[in-house]
């Protein structure tokens, strides 16, 4: 006889592969992931990204043979961000919502070639402003926040226009996520386009390969006085609380791996939202650059980071992984 006590016997319940799959409340599919795409204004742009392995520049005449494989394989959404290389930028970030601008053209061209892609956009200024902020200023380079809210969200609302599902601010500025959804409801956009928010978005170290990705690093200072600071729990908590009241649709929390205890938050204090979060560049390369090293296998790892999302109450996850998930998920 075994002196085990019954409530001590666990094993029993995860001894087979299928029995251990059953523990997941959620598992992780094709249509939970957003691929984070950047797009150039060199329309024949393929530049790689040293800092973020595998992933380029692409400009708008190389969509089709970038994104029409990742379709075929199952991909369901991207979200755009564009980087500027050739525009006059300016205290406003006038670029960022130019008809003949990289991400208009890639919306439209997407939306033609892919019918039943979900293209999100993000929504930001610092990608076009002199600056390099993600709003509007004072004279003393401090936010200036009503003028802030009101340019983002006619940016946001200039990619609706063109055919974007989704607009995700992710420039923190205060007042932006009322500001955008009272612009698209005025518009006529309000059932037509989805209002995806960085609600809990950290001043995090993990940015730098998208930095060099995008051209987006400030001229002068930092954004810590809007993105928040990453021992802040309770700040993160008001913030996903404020975007739920003032209209957003889905709530996100960027970056993903530092911040498990934030998105449990999330998904408490906003149960009936899809919950999102962005396992940001620095995640991505930091994954990469270890598997290189030999210090964990690269698909067991992206798995278990993506799986402690989903844990965490994730339903939707913006990860440079995608393409490579949407092999593994086929496997
Ligand atoms: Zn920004």
């Amino acid at each position: 006889m075994s002196s085990l006590a019954i409530s001590s016997v666990l094993q029993g319940g995860y001894q087979h592969p299928l029995s251990r799959s059953w523990q997941a409340k959620r598992t992780l599919t094709k249509g939970m992931l957003m691929y984070p795409i950047f797009i150039t204004d060199d329309p024949n742009a393929r530049v790689e990204i040293p800092s973020l392995p595998g992933q380029c520049r692409w400009g708008v005449n190389k969509l089709e043979e970038f994104i029409g494989p990742l379709v075929k394989k199952g991909l369901q959404s991207v979200i755009l961000f564009g980087v500027p290389l050739n525009c006059a930028k300016d205290d406003k970030g006038t670029p960022a919502d130019d008809p003949e601008g990289p991400v208009i053209l890639a919306i439209k061209k997407l939306r033609a070639l892919y019918p039943a892609l979900y293209i999100a956009t993000d929504v930001c200024l610092c990608e076009y402003t002199s600056h390099g902020h993600c709003g509007v200023l004072h004279d003393d380079g401090t936010i200036n926040s009503t003028p802030s809210a009101a340019r983002i969200a006619e940016v946001a609302l200039s990619y609706a226009q063109a055919g974007a599902h989704c607009v995700a601010p992710s420039d923190m500025m205060d007042g932006r996520i009322k500001a955008i959804k009272r612009a698209l409801i005025d518009a006529g956009l309000g059932n037509k386009c989805t209002l995806m928010s960085y609600s809990a978005k950290f001043a995090s170290s993990l940015y730098g390969p998208f930095r060099d990705a995008a051209g987006s690093a400030p001229s002068f200072g930092d954004r810590k006085c809007y993105q928040l600071p990453p021992q802040a729990k309770g700040l993160a908590r008001r913030a996903i609380q404020r975007d739920v009241v003032e209209g957003a649709d889905i709530i996100m929390v960027k970056p993903a791996l530092p911040y498990l205890d934030i998105i449990q938050d999330a998904a408490q204090l906003a149960p009936d939202h899809p919950l999102a979060c962005y396992q940001v560049s620095g995640e991505y390369a930091m994954v990469v650059a270890g598997a290189r090293a030999g210090v964990y296998d690269l698909r067991t790892m992206a798995f278990e980071t993506c799986e402690s999302f989903l844990r965490a109450g994730c339903t939707l996850i913006l990860t440079y992984f995608t393409p490579q998930f949407l092999d593994w998920l086929d496997e």
